[in-house]
């Protein structure tokens, strides 16, 4: 993809993510592979949805360059390794998006994990969602886990894996169907969050 559609594909779906309540200040991140060495990311530290064509940062996929500066003079996202390795791993993806999903990060802190084939768009969309625990994000460890859980067999492999407390890690063959897949994974968080308050308000009102 050259790096002009990469750039709206980026703006856009920062947009889309604000737009719902996805992302708060300076939270997620977006990447598209251009070719096979050089990856659009977006850049540290700022909204991803106020973003700029001139904010978007151009890496190399061959290894983390944390100074690469967008035209505006801003450095890429200090999740560059998570997504670096995403896309190692998963060639067959053109897009990674991560997102600190609120009603993930509440079922995620409770001990929860929903099963995403109890709903039938999930089901459908992400059959598979492996759960990361918790680790720093950008950190070689939790990347390594990341990539680890998004290439597991038997193909189909997981597109997207529920983190810890940290929302979740969605890939697609481009951004539109990676954020698909976390405004998805966000409405089974929620759908399991209120069962689980409705249930335990049924149990409380059947114990008066
Ligand atoms: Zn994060």
């Amino acid at each position: 993809m050259d790096l002009a559609d990469a750039t709206d594909a980026i703006l856009a779906a920062g947009r889309r993510l604000g737009a719902r309540g996805l992302i708060s200040a300076g939270e997620g991140n977006l990447s598209v592979r251009l070719d096979d060495e050089r990856l659009a990311i977006t850049p540290r530290g700022r909204r991803k949805d106020e973003l700029g064509a001139h904010d978007i940062v151009v890496v190399p996929l061959g290894g983390v360059d944390l100074n690469a500066r967008s035209a505006s003079g801003l450095g890429p996202s200090s999740d560059l390794a998570v997504h670096l390795a995403v896309h190692a791993g998963r060639p067959d993806a053109g897009a990674v998006a991560h997102a600190h999903l609120p009603a993930s990060m509440a079922v995620t802190l409770a001990g929860e994990i929903p099963d995403p084939t109890a709903l039938p768009e999930t089901a459908l969309f992400i059959p598979r969602l492996p759960f990361v625990r918790f680790g720093e994000m950008g950190s070689a460890d939790l990347a390594e886990r990341i990539v680890t859980a998004l290439t597991d067999g038997p193909e189909p492999f997981p597109d997207a894996v529920l983190l810890e407390r940290h929302g979740a890690v969605a890939v697609g063959q481009d951004l539109v169907a990676a954020v698909d897949r976390l405004e998805l994974i966000e409405v089974l968080c929620r759908t399991w969050q209120d069962a689980l308050l409705l249930g335990a308000a049924r149990n409380s009102l059947d114990r008066d």
